[in-house]
């Protein structure tokens, strides 16, 4: 068995390492994936950048994983080798916990996150628990399928939070607003889309993709909300939301991470708004999620890096470079 490339975090707040690490060995329920796409996501930044608290170390991050069954451990069963795979953010939940006995196992306080507690997919190898990989649908390359598996998921179930608003604000128009705008439309709603102040390239992305309104994050849209996504990790835009929002509006909050929320008048919860977050994912909204992609169908836009630019692909996320989704390949 040959040393298996990778990108590696050995601190948090230094750049990654292109580094050689063992190959690894599945255990009992674990498959070995032969990595060919992995998407970058802002978890990934926040996991890096030192905002998320005790991750492994050293650590490959990376949950937005498409890989090929390589080897089978013990007992695993469910994909054939050669199989493709997807790996995403939940890697492991306890299953006996009440969150899990619930149905929320989202919300373990055992689980463990791919690219964060368990080594992720910016390698060209990865281990996964077989019971929480995700089937992708088919017609979808392992690049463009990359970014449905945290992006559109956790999108996804932020937007069955924001409940049946037909007018949906996105605040923050990066890799998940772009999928969650074009199921948003599949549904009937109306999207209004908000980037950064004078983000006009953005903003243009969004009209492109069926955004009926797409305006700077403070601006007022021409009619008010019935619910809205905030996918960018800065608090002070809760209090944008709430201010475009219709009574009765939910606010969700889909980040893992996210700058302090600044004191607000209650005038502004008032009306029966809410305001929430969404945690992670639960593997029936995976495959509630991949069910309804080909059906709408959605289109990721994305831009491609090899595996040894991730601390590229991280800085372009960082400054908003791209249009819709990165993705590190592995070439064969
Ligand atoms: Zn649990
Ligand atoms: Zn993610």
């Amino acid at each position: 068995m040959s040393p298996v490339r990778a990108m590696v975090l050995d601190s948090p707040r230094t750049p990654l390492a292109e580094t050689r690490v063992d190959d690894p060995e599945p255990g009992p329920g674990q498959v070995v994936g032969r990595v060919s796409a992995c998407g970058v996501c802002r978890t990934d930044l926040h996991v890096v950048d030192g905002e998320l608290p005790d991750p492994k170390l050293p650590l490959i991050p990376g949950h937005q994983v498409v890989a090929e069954v390589a080897r089978r451990g013990e007992g695993a069963e469910r994909f054939g080798n050669g199989a493709r795979i997807g790996v995403p953010w939940l890697g492991w939940a306890c299953g006996e916990c009440r969150y899990c006995r619930s149905g929320r196992e989202n919300l373990c306080d055992r689980a463990r996150f791919t690219g964060y507690q368990l080594d992720g997919g910016y390698a060209e190898l990865i281990v996964a628990d077989e019971r929480f990989c995700v089937a992708l649908p088919a017609g979808y390359p392992d690049l463009q399928a990359a970014p449905l598996l945290c992006a559109g998921l956790i999108g996804y179930r932020a937007l069955r939070m924001a409940g049946d608003a037909e007018r949906l604000g996105l605040y923050g128009f990066g890799a998940s607003a772009h999928i969650v705008c074009q199921v948003a439309l599949h549904e009937g709603r109306r999207v209004f889309a908000f980037t950064r102040p004078g983000d006009a390239e953005t903003q243009a992305f969004a009209r492109e993709l069926g955004a009926e309104w797409a305006g700077d994050s403070g601006a007022d849209p021409p009619e008010e909300l019935d619910g809205a996504i905030i996918f960018a990790p800065v608090g002070g835009l809760v209090l944008d939301a709430l201010r475009a929002t219709a009574k009765g509006a939910t606010v969700v909050c889909a980040g893992i991470h996210m700058s302090d929320i600044p004191a607000f008048p209650y005038e502004l919860l008032w009306g029966e708004r809410s305001v929430r977050s969404v945690a992670n994912l639960t593997r029936r909204d995976g495959d509630e999620f991949m069910a309804i992609v080909p059906e709408v169908p959605v289109r990721t836009e994305v831009t491609e890096y090899p595996l040894g630019d991730a601390n590229q692909a991280l800085a372009d996320l960082r400054k908003g470079r791209f249009r819709g989704a990165a993705v590190l390949t592995v070439p064969r």
